[in-house]
């Protein structure tokens, strides 16, 4: 007999020794391969086992020489720190390596990058894995949306499902917010960073932070609506622009219901039978999930600092904690109350798409999977997911939005800045609006985040202090952003049965 485990615990096996796999390989903190030019050729060597290294700056022969030291453990700030210089000023740099007590001095520096491991090597398949996951999303939301809307035929019952569904999403991340700031107040965790460690913070992801302001992303309310419309459908397909596919495809769903009948009803059939190949397809890539977590969470443990959890821990388990009562209660009390359903099913149902937005950390590739456990556990009606989830996936992020109540809080806390109740309400509206605005694919919360700190006059440099741990985090609060997706479908469902 051919024992068969389910899918749900395949994935979390994966996930567990995936973790196990990415610590035992990880990069190592003391080696790193470095690239220079002897008599014009590159040469690629690898340095290992130092017990601190420096680079040391000159900028002509009589300026004074700056030198940046830096212990073992301190490699990624080492790696940027060289990156930060230009290729002219490459030029006027020198390495210094002390290893067994021995000084080595290295010139005509290219580069330098970490030692890839197996762990980090195999993150190619994770990556095709989110591809496939992504792939499917757009057609097959867009196929869904128009089937439902056609046999919704009632255009009464659609707007009526439509403010349910914005009113929902919009409530219950007010509460997030709210939730993350509450915590954030009680627990104090900008209190506990010294200025030694907010300094080294600051210097380490000087440059990283420095790229995410100049790619902030304003959110101007009026236009948010305007954009909606899209002026072509194709080119919001081939961009996955899913705010206005979603507006294109319900659009054009309610006006088959217009036309005569016999043509519509080949048309529904035709995309009823591409929807089915797509569901279909989404049950073959989710057999490769265990091999796609795998890889990626090995990747991402094999490539993380840990020291970094030491200086962030309060800040960190302000965030989690945070999602965690949300997530249970919030979640529970909405499923509960208005979808009438039991919170432990619901949890159970939804499991295996908690999973795969932990690994891939976007809303967007989980998506087909939030849809297969909504309608194939929780019995919800195509109908519904198919409208509700697309537009939380986009419009919804629970988890990012307290997320980025906490981060503003915690780096006006590490500033010594008191954050009077109007700039905290200024933070619950211009978080829940960039929680709207923000795509729905891995690291975007962060850059949203710059955008409600200026709202409070707050210095955007601050998230230079919380960059470090922002993959662990972004990994947690994608998976609040679909439980409270899919908890809002149930709801919707539960509250649509007897009409
Ligand atoms: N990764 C999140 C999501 O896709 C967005 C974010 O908070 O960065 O839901």
């Amino acid at each position: 007999m051919k024992l068969k485990i389910p899918l749900h615990y395949q994935i979390l096996a994966a996930l567990i020794f995936g973790a196990l796999f990415g610590s035992i390989f990880k990069i190592p903190d003391n080696a790193f391969t470095l690239k220079r030019s002897l008599s014009n050729v590159p040469h690629k060597e690898k340095i290992e086992k130092y017990e601190q290294i420096a680079l040391i700056y000159k900028q002509s022969e009589d300026s004074i020489a700056q030198e940046f030291l830096f212990k073992r453990g301190e490699q990624t700030a080492f790696i940027k720190k060289f990156r930060s210089f230009s290729n002219l000023e490459k030029k006027n740099l020198t390495l210094k390596v002390i290893k067994s007590g021995k000084t080595n001095n290295y010139h005509s520096l290219i580069s330098v990058e970490k030692i890839p491991t197996i762990a980090t090597e195999i993150k190619p398949i994770g990556t095709v894995f989110i591809r496939l996951l992504s792939f499917l999303a757009i057609p097959l939301v867009i196929v869904t949306l128009i089937v439902g809307a056609a046999s919704i035929d009632d255009l009464k019952k659609l707007g009526r499902i439509g403010s349910k569904t914005f009113a929902f999403y919009i409530i219950s991340t007010a509460i997030a917010i709210t939730v993350g700031l509450v915590l954030a107040n009680l627990i104090q965790p900008g209190k506990y960073v010294s200025a030694a460690a907010q300094e080294s913070l600051a210097a380490e992801f000087e440059l990283e932070s420095a790229e995410k302001i100049t790619q902030k992303l304003d959110v101007d309310i009026v236009d948010f609506f305007v954009q909606i419309v899209p002026q072509n459908p194709f080119k919001a397909i081939a961009s996955g622009e899913m705010l206005q596919i979603v507006f294109f495809a319900v659009l054009f769903g309610t006006v088959l219901t217009f036309i005569d009948k016999k043509k519509s009803a080949l048309l529904v059939s035709v995309l009823d039978a591409i929807s089915d190949a797509m569901i279909k397809l989404v049950n073959i890539v989710m057999k490769l999930a265990p091999y796609g977590v795998f890889a990626l969470i090995a990747a991402t443990i094999a490539d993380f600092g840990y020291e970094i959890i030491y200086t962030l821990f309060w800040y960190m388990f302000t965030v989690l904690a945070g999602l965690l009562l949300h997530t249970i209660l919030v979640y529970s009390a909405i499923v509960k109350g208005f979808g009438k359903e039991s919170p432990v099913k619901f949890f159970k149902g939804i499991r295996t798409a908690q999973a795969i937005a932990f690994s891939t950390s976007s809303s967007a590739a989980t998506l087909p999977v939030t849809m297969d456990c909504v309608e194939n556990k929780l019995s919800v009606p195509k109908k519904i997911s198919s409208f509700v989830l697309p537009l939380g996936a986009t419009i919804n992020m629970d988890g990012t939005a307290l997320y980025q109540g906490v981060a503003a809080l915690f780096i006006a806390q590490v500033y010594g800045i008191d954050l009077s109740i109007t700039q905290q309400l200024t933070i619950v509206l211009t978080a829940t609006l960039a929680s709207i605005g923000t795509a729905p694919v891995p690291g975007v919360g962060i850059i949203m985040l710059v955008m409600i700190l200026q709202s409070i006059q707050l210095p955007a440099e601050g998230i230079a202090l919380i960059l470090g741990v922002d993959r662990i985090l972004d990994m947690c609060r994608t998976i609040t952003n679909i439980s409270g997706d899919a908890a809002v479908c149930v709801a919707i469902a539960g509250s649509e049965k007897d009409k």
